[in-house]
């Protein structure tokens, strides 16, 4: 059996896929060996990414449904909102699984192992992937396994360890019920007493949408809990009537500050593993679609890729600090604080902050939406 690659790509969900996608493209890569690994087959469609951009992405082509118009409620208060210039788009696992299989499919040099890695080494600038098939190696490793790095026994001194967990309900009602151009984006119209809790809906017909229950808090729930509050939010906030569900998706997301593994040698981290889950919102799909770009970038150059802690960065990682501080001391209710966000922003300039390219002037913006004498201690707090 080859055991010396190129690359080898371990791990092969958002991340991994979106950094092999972006290798076929590329003609840099064609006469390269590359071995992807994953421990599972990846044929079922185990989760729905949502995001906003402005400009067709890499995977424009498998979008399957996009928004014009978000909603957003609390108690007390709604907003309905145009995106432009952004639309909100959705992409279903099993598309982007099946697209990039299908292209790798037509390309020899790329092998498909569906098998667990067991750990990743390396010495002398190259690295070794174990498994219990025998050892692969390979000078870059872009790997997407999370390993043990952010369970709260690998505390980091300052880190906050939320989860953010959810459960989704595709059903399909017996009525028309959804405006297919307007999602929900946030309904903080639900019990708060577990955590900041809302539940967003994802029309992708008339009579068809996604509803996700979704909270941000230290524990999870009993699996009945989940399927409880959604029942509940369909029946208070959907239909009465009749409806089937089509499919279910489960998921569990660290919002954590922990301080990701960017490199080790030859083995460069991405996705979860790499620290692109956006602490203070979950949101990932996007930041793992750029760090794919840099990455391929720095692979071209042949120079180790290497994150650099920007001005930028340190400044996004340090609100995103905040927030966590905010909502893990209890010092305000996560609901009171996105209403007060929505109440005086505009949609458009809380994507821009969400997407770690707010200006100074919205970051002004969205500082004084919400109460100084709540987040200044929580920002003193995370500064010294
Ligand atoms: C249900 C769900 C819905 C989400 N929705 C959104 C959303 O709408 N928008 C958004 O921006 N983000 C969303 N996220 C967050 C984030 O975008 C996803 O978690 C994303 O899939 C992360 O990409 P990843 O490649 O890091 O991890 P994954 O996609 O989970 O890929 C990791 C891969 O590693 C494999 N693996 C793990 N351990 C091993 C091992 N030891 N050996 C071999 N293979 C292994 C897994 O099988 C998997 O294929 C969601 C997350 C979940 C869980």
């Amino acid at each position: 059996m080859n055991t010396s690659y190129d690359y080898i790509i371990t791990g092969a969900g958002c991340a991994g896929m979106s950094v092999l996608m972006r290798m076929m493209q590329d003609d840099f890569f064609a006469n390269k060996k590359i071995l992807v690994i994953d421990a599972a087959a990846k044929n079922t469609n185990d989760r729905t990414w949502c995001f906003w951009e402005q400009q067709p992405g890499v995977f424009e082509s498998i979008v399957f449904h996009r928004w014009n118009q978000l909603v957003f409620h609390s108690n007390g208060f709604s907003v309905a909102a145009p995106l432009a210039p952004y639309q909100y788009k959705m992409i279903r696992g099993i598309d982007l699984y099946n697209r990039v299989q299908e292209l790798a499919a037509t390309r020899p040099l790329i092998t498909w192992k569906t098998e667990q890695v067991l750990c990743i080494t390396h010495s002398n600038g190259i690295a070794t992937v174990q498994l219990a098939s025998g050892n692969v190696t390979a000078p870059f490793v872009v790997n997407s396994i999370l390993f043990k790095e952010t369970s709260k026994s690998a505390n980091q001194s300052g880190a906050y360890h939320l989860l953010q967990h959810f459960k989704g309900w595709l059903i399909e009602t017996s009525q028309d019920c959804f405006q297919p151009d307007m999602a929900t984006f946030m309904d903080f119209r639900v019990s708060q007493q577990a955590g900041t809790t809302f539940v967003y809906v994802l029309p992708v017909s008339k009579r068809k949408a996604l509803v996700e229950y979704t909270l941000f808090s230290g524990d999870l729930l009993s699996a009945e809990a989940y399927d409880e509050a959604l029942r509940s939010y369909i029946e208070q906030y959907i239909t009465r009537d009749s409806y089937t569900i089509e499919h279910t998706e489960w998921g569990v997301i660290p919002m954590t500050n922990h301080r990701f593994t960017q490199q080790a040698g030859p083995v460069r981290y991405i996705g979860t593993a790499g620290g692109q889950v956006k602490a203070s919102s979950g949101f990932a799909f996007q930041f793992i679609q750029k760090k794919a770009d840099e990455m391929i970038q720095s692979m071209k150059g042949g120079t180790i890729y290497s994150s650099v802690a920007s001005f930028s960065a340190k400044k996004f990682r340090l609100y995103d600090s905040v927030l966590l501080n905010v909502l893990s001391n209890e010092r305000m209710a996560g609901d009171q604080i996105f209403t007060a966000l929505f109440r005086k922003n505009l949609v458009q300039r809380i994507f821009r902050f969400l997407d770690n390219q707010s200006s100074l002037g919205d970051d002004f913006s969205i500082m004084t939406s919400v109460p100084t004498r709540v987040f200044l201690p929580a920002a003193l707090q995370e500064m010294l």
